[in-house]
C-alpha cells in the first residue's frame, strides 16, 4: 500500500496538540463568521495568513508564540469555543485519528470565566457521540502566567477532574519556554499530581539543561519535544543519561520543531538520537493549524526521513497505547492497533 494511505488509514493516537494552535483555517472562517453574525468580528481575512508558519519562515520562537492570539480572538465566546473543540476533533477523526488528548490553557474572556471554558470543552467532547474518536482534555497552565493564576488553574482541573475523571486527564505546563522557572509551578503540578492528574512539560524547547534536570527529576508520565536534552543539540550527558535511564516518553513534534526552527530540518531532528536510544517516543503535531500539518502526515514525514517502514510505524502507534492518561482505555485502543496490524500482516 502507498504510504500516505497507509498512514492515513493506520488508528493513530494524538498526545500533543494545543486546542489553539490546531483550528485549521476553514474552523477558523467558521468561526469568524459565527462572531460576525452576532456582531462581534470585522469580516477581513488578512490575519487568517498571518496564523501559518511555515517552513524558512522568518519569525522566531518567541513571534510564532504571539500568532496564539489570532486563535484566542476567535474563540472567545462559549458557542465559538464549542464550535472549534468540535471541529479540531472531527478534523483528527477524518486523519484517521482514534483517540486524542487536547490540551488547552482556560482563560477568562469577556463572554466566559474560567470554569466556563473548561466546562465547555468538557461538554463539546462529551456530545461527540456522531463520532468513533475518543477525547481527553489535558489542562495547559502557560508559564508565562503568575504562580497566583496557575494555583488557580490547578484548581479548576482538579475540581473538573473529580467531576469527570474520564474526560479531564491531564495537567501540562507550555506556553513560551523563554519565560518563567520550572521551579515556580511545582507546587501547583504537585497538587494536581496528589489528586490524580498525570503530567506533561514542556521540556527542552530551548537550551536550558538545569530546567531539563528539574523537570525529569519530577518524573512527570511524559515530556513534550525534547529538542535540547541531547548533547548534540546543546543538551548535556546528565540530562540526557537520565532521560535514557528513567524512560519517559517524548512527545515528538517534527513540523512544529523544523517551522519554529528549534531543529534545522528534518534530518536533523532528535528523533534518530531518541529512536536509537529506546527512548519511548509518540508522534504528535503539537499545532496542527500553525504548522499546516496533520497526524498522518507527521506518520509520513517520519517514514520518509528516517526510513521507518510501515511495520515499524504502527509499532510506534501501537506503543503509544501504553502513554495515554485514560489508562482504562489503553486495553481498546491495543485491540485495535492489533486488528489492523494483523489484518494487514505487517
Ligand atoms: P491553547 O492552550 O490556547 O488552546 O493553545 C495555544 C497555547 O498553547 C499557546 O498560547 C501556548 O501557550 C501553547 N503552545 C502551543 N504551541 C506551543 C509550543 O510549541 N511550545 C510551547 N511551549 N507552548 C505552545
Amino acid at each position: 500500500m502507498g504510504l500516505h494511505k497507509f498512514c492515513r488509514e493506520l488508528p493513530k493516537l494524538e498526545l500533543h496538540a494545543h486546542l489553539n494552535g490546531s483550528l485549521s483555517r476553514s474552523t477558523m472562517l467558521q468561526l469568524q463568521r459565527c462572531l460576525a453574525d452576532n456582531g462581534m468580528a470585522d469580516t477581513s481575512n488578512a490575519f487568517l495568513d498571518e496564523f501559518q508558519i511555515g517552513a524558512g519562515d522568518t519569525r522566531n520562537l518567541a513571534d510564532c508564540f504571539q500568532v496564539f492570539n489570532i486563535a484566542h480572538a476567535l474563540t472567545s465566546t462559549k458557542e465559538t469555543l464549542a464550535k472549534a473543540t468540535a471541529s479540531t476533533l472531527k478534523e483528527f477523526e477524518d486523519d484517521g485519528c482514534c483517540y486524542i488528548e487536547l490540551r488547552s490553557t482556560p482563560r477568562q474572556t469577556p463572554h466566559m470565566t474560567i470554569s466556563e471554558y473548561i466546562e465547555t470543552i468538557v461538554q463539546t467532547m462529551l456530545n461527540t457521540t456522531d463520532m468513533s474518536i475518543i477525547s481527553c482534555l489535558i489542562v495547559s497552565i502557560n508559564r508565562s502566567s503568575s504562580q497566583r493564576d496557575a494555583d488557580i488553574i490547578a484548581d479548576y482541573a482538579i475540581e473538573y477532574h473529580a467531576k469527570y475523571p474520564d474526560i479531564v486527564v491531564g495537567i501540562e505546563l507550555s506556553g513560551n519556554p523563554a519565560i518563567g522557572n520550572f521551579k515556580d509551578f511545582v507546587p501547583p503540578l504537585t497538587r494536581a499530581r496528589n489528586a490524580g492528574l498525570k503530567i506533561t512539560l514542556h521540556c527542552g524547547e530551548i537550551c536550558n539543561p538545569q530546567e531539563v534536570i528539574e523537570m525529569l527529576n519530577f518524573k512527570p508520565e511524559r515530556i513534550g519535544h525534547g529538542v535540547c536534552i541531547h548533547p548534540r543539540f546543546g543538551g548535556i550527558d546528565a540530562a540526557w543519561e537520565l532521560l535514557c535511564k528513567s524512560q519517559i516518553p517524548v512527545e515528538i513534534c517534527l513540523t512544529s520543531n523544523v517551522n519554529t526552527k528549534s531543529t534545522p530540518d528534518y534530518n536533523c531532528h532528535h528523533f534518530n538520537e531518541l529512536y536509537n536510544a529506546n527512548v519511548p517516543i509518540v508522534l504528535c503535531t503539537d499545532d496542527k493549524g500553525v504548522f499546516a500539518t496533520s497526524l498522518s502526515q507527521e506518520y509520513q514525514i517520519c517514514a520518509e526521513t528516517f526510513g521507518i517502514e510501515q511495520s515499524k510505524l504502527a509499532r510506534l502507534s501501537l506503543s503509544a497505547c501504553n502513554y495515554i492518561f485514560a489508562v482504562e482505555k489503553r486495553k481498546m485502543l491495543m485491540d485495535k492497533l492489533l486488528n489492523f496490524i494483523n489484518k494487514k500482516e505487517l
